[in-house]
């Protein structure tokens, strides 16, 4: 039975470990620098007794084996389901999201230019869009781009948008329909649902950082090494060695880490210009903010709250004691707010001043009415936060990736694999399973492959690609 090492035990590492334990490949081992498991879906209790995600996390599936995966990590009473309700704070009022099938909402000069604009956009023929801003002009008009879209993604990014693909945009960005958004005027209409995350879930406790407790747990204790820095891979001896000294051989080696320090830990300073190119990111500045008494009426149903306007660092807030009463110490007394703000060298920020100017946006969008109601504060710094769909990312990966595995090294996860679009817990936490399926069964990955087909619907376990020799194998039943 091949050494199998996985590197990182968030979602990826995770879902790796339990794939290959459910086939009964026990000859595994994981090293996590970190003292506990979840990553970038991990959760945390500040002094106060709020908890706090890395920025809001909504669970939501593209896939059976995950959605069974939740119910036996938290059981079925371990969820509360919400439908989602998120909203667009600009020109002093809430529009609903998708903001461009609401504009209704806006100030009459506004709602002028950006019709104005998708008229214009139905008399152009299609063009390939080169980058980001390209389509997001081709496919919204300049009305819709100038008034929320390029504000509001340059908030989230914190890169100009023709420095991204528009590769990964898919089913995340909801395109324009004007007769619907013709229909939703005459009619005075709120148009709100939309998409695949219209309905999610989360965890009663703990925050989601809990799924990932509870699937930890599940787990031999003794083969994940908590506490435990990866500083050397050697691709030649097929050895890792860590920060406490410790060596680790591996047959195959899952790195779930991000690929740039993986190109670094194994010296591969070949690829560090297409890294430098193509590898982009952003970090993620978090920042809890426990209240005391209630939110207003208007925010008692909210979920999250997009920032598109310059009064404000974040781009967006969640109101988090709505996902879970539990995610503040009582719920009677208190309830939760976090905010994220983007930064990178595009887009830098001053640390010192950043909580300052969180509150001070807090109360300028009017979301909490008076500091002294602030009983407790938490900030948490994530240095890779978003990976940053670049123009020449795929490119990138293109040369890296296959070099990696044919050393056995297979790269995966959010940062392991660079692509957004699928890089949410789902995917993430697929990518690990079907990394295993393929070294122990040959199946081809859908994940990591093809991000599109991934994205387009609820997929059966075993996947329809996978085939009838591999099926008794996938099938954990
Ligand atoms: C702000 C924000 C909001 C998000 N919102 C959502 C959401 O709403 N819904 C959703 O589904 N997903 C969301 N996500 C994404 C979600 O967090 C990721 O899908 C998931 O955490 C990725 O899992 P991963 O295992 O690939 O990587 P990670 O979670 O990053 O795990 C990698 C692990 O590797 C470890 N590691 C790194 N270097 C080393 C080393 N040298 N040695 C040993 N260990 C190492 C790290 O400590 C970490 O535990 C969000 C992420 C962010 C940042």
């Amino acid at each position: 039975m091949e050494t199998i090492l996985i590197l990182g035990a968030g979602p990826t590492g995770l879902g790796a470990a339990r794939r290959l334990e459910e086939l009964g490949h026990s000859n595994w081992r994981l090293l996590e620098s970190s003292s506990a498991a979840g990553g970038l879906a991990a959760s945390f209790v500040d002094d106060h007794g709020f908890t706090w995600d890395i920025g809001g996390h909504v669970q939501f599936s593209h896939y059976e084996y995950f959605d069974r995966a939740m119910v036996e990590f938290l059981g079925q009473d371990g969820w509360l389901h919400h439908e989602r309700e998120s909203w667009v704070w600009m020109r002093d009022r809430f529009i609903p999201y998708p903001f461009q099938n609401n504009i209704r909402r806006l100030p009459p000069a506004d709602l002028d230019k950006c019709l104005a604009g998708l008229v214009d956009i139905t008399r152009n023929g299609h063009v390939q869009p080169a980058n980001f801003r390209d389509w997001i002009l081709a496919t919204f008009g300049q009305g819709l781009a100038e008034v929320f879209l390029l504000p509001y993604n340059f908030k989230v990014w914190a890169y100009p948008p023709e420095l991204m693909n528009a590769v990964w945009v898919g089913e995340r960005v909801a395109v324009t329909d004007l007769k619907r958004v013709l229909h939703n005027l005459v009619h005075a209409r709120d148009d709100v649902s939309w998409g695949p995350n219209n309905t999610f879930q989360f965890p009663v406790r703990g925050g989601t950082g809990a799924i990932w407790r509870a699937c930890a747990e599940r787990l031999p204790q003794d083969r994940l090494q908590y506490n435990t820095r990866v500083m050397g891979i050697d691709l030649k001896e097929k050895t890792v060695t860590t920060a406490d000294g410790r060596s680790f051989r591996y047959h195959y080696l899952i790195s779930t880490i991000p690929l740039t320090e993986l190109i670094q830990l194994t010296g591969q300073t070949q690829f560090q210009p297409a890294a430098e190119r193509g590898l982009l990111h952003s970090s993620s500045n978090i920042f809890g903010i426990g209240l005391r008494g209630q939110p207003r009426a208007e925010l008692a149903k909210k979920c999250w709250m997009y920032f598109p306007e310059d009064n404000c660092p974040f781009y967006r807030v969640t109101v988090f004691s709505n996902y879970s009463p539990n995610n503040v110490p009582d719920i009677r007394h208190y309830w939760s707010l976090m905010a994220e703000v983007s930064e990178s060298p595009h887009k830098p920020v001053d640390q010192t001043r950043l909580m300052e100017q969180v509150i001070d946006g807090l109360l300028a969008t009017r979301l909490i009415e008076r500091r002294e109601d602030i009983v407790s504060t938490w900030k948490y710094r994530a240095g890779h936060g978003y990976p940053t769909p670049g123009l020449q990312r795929d490119a990138a990966l293109a040369e890296i990736i296959p070099f990696f595995e044919s050393k056995n090294v297979y790269s995966r996860g959010r940062f392991g694999l660079w692509k957004y679009e699928v890089s949410n817990q789902d995917h993430s936490f697929m990518q690990g399973v079907e990394i295993v399926e393929r070294l122990r069964n040959g199946c081809a990955e859908v994940t990591a492959a093809n991000p599109n087909l991934a994205n387009s619907k609820k997929h059966p376990w075993p996947f329809e690609s996978w085939t009838p020799k591999n099926l008794w194998a996938a099938n954990p039943a």
